[in-house]
């Protein structure tokens, strides 16, 4: 299955180190600094057991230099940049190739639906996690299962995929119901990432503080009232107490929202906190605690260059 990786930044990295094991893989990254470090060098893997493993695999800034067209294109960039990946796909992509998104948030999906037809994007989620070291260099930093989306319009398509990712060691799955799956990731990162990035701490310091306790209560619950009205049931019974064992499990970690803030670089809180605010809006539900989360985090972001200390 000849395979593109559109954002190769620490996921796609990953999984096209994974995905290389077992099928030719390609990876597109506007990033020059790391294209020619991995030309130059390979992809160094820093892997679970702390080894570093170098790949070798092709990899471009521009996807017009991919001159075979191919069966699956997988969109691994920021969700802002996803309208523009999704156009580089399209002009890959074979007439019955799917695109495949792993990203986190809602709307992608939709977005690139748009772009490339609904009939070739489908959408999964990952429990893998990836952490980006410099230029060339990525850290696996979390293992899980992985889900994709079963439409009827492309099963046995989705099948094939599935049995790739298996053979290159990602435990994948087909899911009929993969709402509940990605809403059920949605509801733990609003309330954990917005308030890491806000407060600049780590995901044990919101677990374990009580007075972050109405904060992330108050998302959680406007997230999981949209979730309700939309008629998905979340893969928990109790989302709070999800959400805390998630702060537990992850207590050192910094949120990915917390380092973008950090490097003043844009955040996902479009698809996340804002998502969540939109899509109440259309449900006539209301979702003041998301609202005034995402618009802190949009502020920070918006004033990133003027911050003092
Ligand atoms: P990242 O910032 O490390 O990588 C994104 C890469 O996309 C960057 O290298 C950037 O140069 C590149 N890019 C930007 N515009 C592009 C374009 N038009 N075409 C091709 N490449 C482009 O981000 P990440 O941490 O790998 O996350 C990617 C997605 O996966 C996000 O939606 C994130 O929420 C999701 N995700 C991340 C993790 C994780 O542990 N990092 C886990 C699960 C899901």
């Amino acid at each position: 299955m000849q395979t593109a990786i559109i954002g190769a930044g620490a996921m796609g990295c990953l999984f096209g180190a994974m995905l290389a094991g077992a099928a030719p893989v390609v990876l597109v990254d506007p990033w020059q600094e790391h294209v020619a470090a991995i030309n130059a060098k390979g992809l160094t893997v820093e892997g679970l057991d702390g080894r570093q493993r170098v790949h070798r695999l092709p990899v471009f800034n521009d996807p017009a230099a991919i001159e075979q067209p191919v069966d699956l294109a997988i969109i691994f960039t920021k969700s802002y940049r996803t309208e523009a990946a999704a156009g580089d796909a399209n002009r890959i992509l074979k007439p019955d190739g799917l695109v495949l998104t792993l990203q986190n948030g809602i709307g992608n999906l939709e977005t690139i639906a748009r772009v490339v037809g609904p009939q070739r994007a489908v959408a999964g989620v990952t429990a893998h996690g990836g952490t980006l070291l410099g230029p060339g260099r990525v850290r696996h930093a979390g293992v899980g299962p992985t889900h994709i989306a079963r439409p009827a319009t492309a099963a046995q398509a989705v099948d094939r995929i599935c049995r790739f990712f298996v053979r290159a060691g990602i435990d994948t799955t087909a899911e009929e119901n993969l709402d509940r799956l990605i809403w059920g990731k949605l509801v733990i990162n609003v309330g954990i990432n917005a308030l890491a990035a806000i407060l600049r701490v780590t995901n044990g310091a919101i677990g374990d503080t009580p007075a972050c306790e109405p904060l992330v209560a108050g998302a959680v619950a406007e997230a999981v009232a949209v979730a309700h009205a939309l008629g998905i049931r979340l893969p928990y019974k109790d989302p709070l107490q999800r959400v805390k064992a998630v702060c537990q499990a992850t207590a050192a970690n910094r949120a990915s929202m917390l380092q973008d803030i950090l490097r003043g670089a844009r955040t996902e809180i479009g698809v996340i906190n804002r998502a969540i605010v939109e899509r109440g809006a259309t449900l006539s539900i209301a979702t003041p605690s998301n609202r005034l989360l995402a618009e802190i985090v949009e502020a920070l972001e918006a004033t990133a260059a003027h911050r003092v200390g």
